[in-house]
């Protein structure tokens, strides 16, 4: 008899705001699907930030607002991270191990991509590929810092439901809202650009860090 089972995501961010911006829209579609996921926000976000601001909640409203099941808040210092590799590694590790459901199967870790101009963003990267060496497939996804090196290979067809949902999501991170990356007629042009290059109407993209199908 086929073993029933319930797939399952994790997501990956360096600050609030990460994973929303890189792959919101298609958390979105996966947990409406019926995928588990879990997003994992390694800092606090509050470098360059008025200190009164509570970052982990905006985030906790936003990735709630996706559907995320669960939402892990870590404390590793914001703009230091290249420095905490190995305490990154390990807490990652111990969310794969223990924080997913014994009916669901770890298929697929969205994280930040290595061609990127923030520190922290490339060391989650770093930490990520160790700690989802296990994981089927890592997927890199798109932040506004990204180097134009950035490339994807693998592409989500996102509705307008979806987008809806992401910028939705993305508003709710109210401390950010004077930056122009947040502004929803911006997230529409990032998404009609990926979507131009796929051949669809709006996309996220991702490039492939592994992919087992
Ligand atoms: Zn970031």
């Amino acid at each position: 008899m086929k073993l029933q089972y319930q797939k399952g995501i994790l997501a990956i961010g360096a600050h609030p705001d990460d994973i929303e911006l890189g792959c919101g829209a298609s958390l979105a579609r996966l947990i409406a699907e019926g995928y588990y996921v879990i997003a994992v926000v390694m800092t606090a976000g509050t470098s360059g930030c008025n200190k009164d601001v509570d970052r982990h909640n905006e985030s906790k409203m936003a990735l709630s607002f996706l559907g995320c099941q669960q939402i892990v808040h870590l404390d590793f210092e914001d703009t230091r991270t290249s420095q905490q590799l190995d305490e990154m590694i390990k807490a990652l590790e111990d969310v794969i191990k223990h924080r997913f459901p014994p009916q669901v199967r770890l298929i697929r870790a969205y994280t930040m991509h290595d061609n990127d101009r923030h520190q922290d963003h490339r060391a989650v990267h770093k930490a990520s590929i160790v700690a989802c060496r296990n994981i089927p497939q890592i997927l890199g996804y798109e932040t506004p810092s990204t180097w134009l090196t950035f490339i994807p290979q693998v592409f989500e067809n996102v509705s307008e439901e979806k987008f809806t949902k992401k910028v939705q999501a993305i508003s709710l991170h109210q401390s950010q809202q004077h930056r122009d990356y947040i502004q929803s007629e911006r997230l529409r042009t990032v998404a009609q650009f990926r979507g131009q290059q796929a051949g669809c109407n709006l996309c996220e993209g991702f490039v492939v860090h592994k992919m087992i199908l």
